[in-house]
This record gives C-alpha cells, structure tokens and sequence, in this order.
C-alpha cells in the first residue's frame, strides 16, 4: 500500500528507485544512511518484499539501513521480534554489511520503549529528538533514551562528562523552541527527583537510593525537596537548612513554622514551586524578616476614552 497507494509506483520500480538513489549518492562520493520510512507496516504487509527493500539499499551501497515505524503504531514485542528478524537476515549477506539503525514515533506512547527494543535485538544507531520534540505525538526522546541505555544498560552512547549536562541541554532546548519545559519528563525534569511525603524525605536524606533510580548528577538534575501540607517536619528543616536557617525538631519554631504552612495552605496558597515565598514565610516565623515597607492608605482609578466600545467599561 504504502509503495502502490503512497508513492503511486509498482513495487519494481520502487526497487529501481532506491537502487538508483543510492549508486548516485555513492557516485559522488557520498556515505548513506537509508531510512526505510514506513518499513514496519510494510514489513506487516509484506515481509518478502520489505526485505527486497533492505537488500537493494545495500546492495546499491548504503552503510546504515535505518528501520522507521513511521506511523508509530508498532509495539515493543513485535517491533524487537521483527528487528531480531531482519538482524539475523544481515548476516546471510555477503560482508560488507550495512549496520541497522532504528526510527520510533510515539504514537502508542512506547518510542523510547521501542527503540530500547531494536538495539537491543541489534541495532547500533538510534534516531530521536531532545524533549522527543517531532510530528504528532514526536520521536523518540533523546534525554530519556540516552540515559536508559547508558546507565541502565551499559551501552556507551556518549561521554559521561556530556551526559552531566543533559537536564541543561533539555531546558536549553526548549527554550530555543520556546515551549515550556515538562516538569515530569523522566531524568531531566525538574520534579524527576522531587520529593514530597515526608516520609520520603527523611528517607531519601539517609539514603538516596530509597526514592531514587540513579543520582539525578548522572543526569545534571538535581534532588528537589517541595514543601505541601502533605510535608512533615523533616521537610520543613531540610528545606530551611538549605535556606541557610539552622532548625532542629526541638524548636518549638519549627511545629509553628509547619502549622502556619498547613493553615495558609488550607487556605489554599500553594508553596509547592513557590519557594521564595516559602523563604518568606519562615523568616517571618522566625522573626527574622525585615519590614521595608508598611502600608497606609491606597487609591484607585480607572478610566477609558476614545474608541473603546461602551461595554468595555465597567465601573
Ligand atoms: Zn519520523
């Protein structure tokens, strides 16, 4: 379908097409990475003929045979089944032999799943995007796949030193794109090692492992502690000692401390991601805040003029 209905060729000169393409390239000196778009749904439909595909381009010349799930609706299983499938057919190929590549989109929500399943079952190259940025519901997301595979599986992807500046890049990038960042993205959002419970808290101070898969400086993210009135005590003086304010549990500052924090809350102000605010607050219990400013009296004016449409003012 996709040769016949998509590209409105015959599936010979398809063939022809890609033989062609690729001595041309090769011709001018060119290296090739051949992307087989579409290749696991026609794989699907048609798996001799996929194959003819695959064996053209590297018979014409090409260095990589990247398989793309283009429409991202394959699954894990059946995506490192098919890929097993296809590794195995590379080695009845006369050498040299192109290296297999991988393309996910995350259609069915499993592009990094999918792409850890192909090199896994043998491929040496992995397509994505930072943030995973990339038509629909994007490609395959670089800062979740990266550190999968590298710590987690052992693969070296790149050097450690560069994967300490992923969280960096990840917000640089989306900056660039200026979209806002995702706080929950795995590894390199800013609450992938944010604790609340307070539970979790004084568990996670005695020991990382705990609440957390790997040391978020693998990664250049750090540890988040967010206040709520979820927060028990431990919250509270960790959150203060790293505002520089030494409290202890004896205090009684710090029960009032906690107790103003889940009465304001209640009201519903949220300290959450408000943390200067929350710096605000303690120092006030503490005594410690100083008044620069008092208020006595206010006046407000509002006026319109000229074209605004009568209803736009509302006294
Ligand atoms: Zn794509």
């Amino acid at each position: 379908m996709h040769v016949t209905t998509g590209l409105q060729t015959t599936l010979a000169e398809n063939l022809a097409m890609i033989d062609d393409t690729i001595r041309y390239f090769r011709s001018q000196g060119r290296r090739v990475i051949y992307d087989a778009e579409h290749w696991f749904d026609g794989y699907q439909a048609n798996p001799d003929y996929a194959l003819q595909t695959l064996a053209a381009a590297a018979t014409a010349g090409a260095e990589w045979l990247v398989l793309c799930d283009t429409n991202g609706g394959t699954l894990p299983q059946e995506l490192e089944e098919i890929v097993g499938t296809v590794h195995a057919w590379l080695q009845t190929l006369p050498a040299p032999r192109p290296q297999l590549g991988i393309h996910t989109h995350n259609d069915s929500g499993t592009a990094v799943a999918n792409a850890m399943a192909a090199v896994e079952a043998g491929a040496d190259m992995v397509q994505g995007t930072i943030n995973g940025y990339g038509e629909r519901c994007g490609n395959a997301d670089l800062c979740t796949l990266i550190p999968n595979l590298q710590l987690k599986l052992g693969y070296r992807c790149i050097a450690p030193a560069r994967l300490e500046t992923l969280a960096e890049t990840s917000r640089f990038i989306s900056e660039v794109v200026n979209l806002a960042p995702d706080d929950h993205a795995p590894y390199v959002g800013r609450s992938a090692f944010a604790h609340k419970g307070g539970i979790h808290v004084s568990a996670v101070e005695r020991e990382p492992k705990t609440y957390e898969h790997i040391d978020p400086a693998a990664v250049g993210n750090r540890r988040r502690i967010v206040v709520s009135d979820q927060a028990g005590l431990s919250n509270v003086l960790v959150k203060a000692r790293s505002f520089g304010l030494e409290l202890d549990r004896q205090n009684p500052a710090s029960r009032q401390l906690l107790q103003r924090l889940k009465t304001l809350e209640h009201e519903g102000y949220q300290f959450e991601a408000a943390e200067a605010s929350f710096e605000l607050l303690m120092r006030e219990v503490l005594g410690a805040r100083p008044r620069f400013l008092s208020f006595r009296i206010f006046t407000l004016t509002a006026s319109a003029r000229g074209t605004a449409p009568a209803t736009a003012v509302n006294p």
